[in-house]
């Protein structure tokens, strides 16, 4: 869990640099947002997400690709309409995602619904408000998107998600496309599916879905999955069924720690040496490399301890708030946000306050010798950070603010500790027992 503390290469699309030796977010001073909403916070550079994805754009016009945000990256209001004016489509996951997507003003028709398990109601929503297309999982998923259609009396277009059997070469917790993951169905399973479901008048069979995996950082995989999925659609077309959209998923790796990532002119290029000529609409849905550099989590070091080997800083902020340490041992970058040029001579282990040992964001060399009060900002935290948070150890949901230029918003305000327990109420009997001993519950 080493790394090297490396300035800026970590972050080079996230438009964060030092100016009047303040760590600063486009024309923002980090500091200054710190003083007026307090840590830990989350803040997003508009910048940083427009660049990315006029840079995907441009990546995929030659093949006219239209882009999908897989909306679970980071499903702020205000990041979902930011992408939305730009153009994105969206890429949902649930229910909640397709209420909230809706409640950014994007248009339903361009949203997909992808994910293993939709319920009935979910399936209703979505086919009541429009969308573009819902891509099925399973043969029992199909059945159930039928009933829903007939319901209804709409019609339902899907296309199938395939799962290639193929190693994206990524965390085990993020590969969804070798044939044991519980993701997509066959190329046998959907030959059977795919002209069953061609049969059936509520349903408006559009073409295939993949998506194998998040966070790849060599392009391969992506290849091998396109090319399976390229003669799939042959296979498909030679028994006479029609194939007329292709959903490539997401899954474009972004650099943590400073080294090699991919760039979406090679992915853009793989796209079409495979899937170019197939004569298919076709889609991507990136999450993380379109949000992941942009944003940064601000934290504050509380205290420092000095049992063991290495020194331990405690700071504001913990796993509930960014869970990707914990959960799949990555390593976001630290940034001293008062610039200080001078590093400590010991690396130095940060963790947060959350009572699990796994709570720990990593050890960390070449920072400079931290006190309390000292602010860090955790990079490429756009994607996957505030979107996971949790409030275990009944810890609120911290703060979302977003910079434009020189102007910064709060784009979602802490929550308060209240507003955690307003969904929970004593039992009858519980308040009968109290209230007998003269007590009362809150
Ligand atoms: C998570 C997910 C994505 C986005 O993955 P990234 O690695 O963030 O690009 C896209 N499509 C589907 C179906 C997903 O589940």
């Amino acid at each position: 869990m080493d790394i090297r503390h490396e300035r800026f290469s970590a972050a080079s699309r996230s438009g964060l640099r030092y100016g009047d030796a303040a760590l600063r977010l486009e024309d923002v001073s980090l500091e200054d947002v710190a003083a007026s909403v307090a840590t830990p916070f989350y803040c997003y550079s508009s910048a940083s997400i427009r660049s990315a994805y006029e840079r995907l754009s441009q990546a995929l016009a030659p093949v006219g690709a239209s882009i999908c945000f897989a909306v679970k990256a980071n499903g702020n209001l205000s990041v979902l309409s930011l992408l939305a004016e730009l153009g994105s489509g969206m890429d949902i996951v649930s229910g909640g995602e397709l209420e909230r997507t809706l409640a950014a003003g994007a248009p339903a028709a361009g949203i997909v619904f992808s994910g293993v398990g939709k319920k009935r109601g979910e399936i209703r929503d979505a086919l009541k408000a429009g969308i573009h297309q819902i891509n099925v999982e399973s043969a029992a998923e199909l059945d159930a998107i039928a009933d829903v259609a007939r319901e209804l009396g709409l019609r339902a277009p899907v296309a199938f998600r395939y799962n290639p059997d193929v190693d994206a070469g990524t965390h085990t917790k993020i590969s969804t496309g070798r044939k044991d993951d519980k993701f997509g169905m066959s190329g046998e399973e959907i030959l059977d599916a795919y002209a069953r479901a061609a049969t059936l008048p509520e349903l408006d069979v559009v073409g295939l879905a993949v998506h194998i995996g998040s966070q790849l950082l060599d392009l391969e995989p992506f290849r091998q999955a396109y090319t399976h999925l390229a003669n799939l659609v042959m296979t498909l077309r030679g028994r006479g069924l029609s194939v007329t959209r292709l959903d490539l998923g997401g899954g474009i790796g972004i650099s943590y720690d400073g080294g090699p990532a991919p760039d979406v002119e090679d992915y853009g290029a793989i796209v079409s040496a495979t899937l170019g000529g197939i004569g298919c609409a076709l889609t991507v849905e990136p999450g993380r490399w379109l949000v992941g550099p942009a944003g940064v989590l601000v934290t504050e070091v509380l205290y420092l301890k000095e049992a063991g080997e290495t020194p331990t800083v405690i700071v504001d902020a913990a796993m509930n708030d960014l869970m990707r340490p914990a959960l799949y041992g990555s390593l976001h970058a630290a940034l001293p946000v008062r610039q200080n040029e001078v590093c400590g001579d010991r690396p130095v282990r940060i963790a947060g306050p959350v009572c699990e040992s796994s709570d720990i964001f990593g050890t960390y060399a070449g920072l400079p010798a931290l006190s309390a009060g000292d602010l860090l900002a955790f990079t490429c935290t756009g994607a996957y950070g505030a979107s996971m948070a949790s409030t275990y150890n009944a810890r609120a949901l911290v703060p979302e603010v977003l910079v434009e230029g020189n102007r910064f918003r709060v784009i979602r305000r802490r929550q308060e500790t209240a507003e955690l327990l307003v969904l929970e109420e004593p039992t009858q009997w519980q308040i009968a027992g109290l209230a007998a001993e003269g007590r009362a519950v809150r």
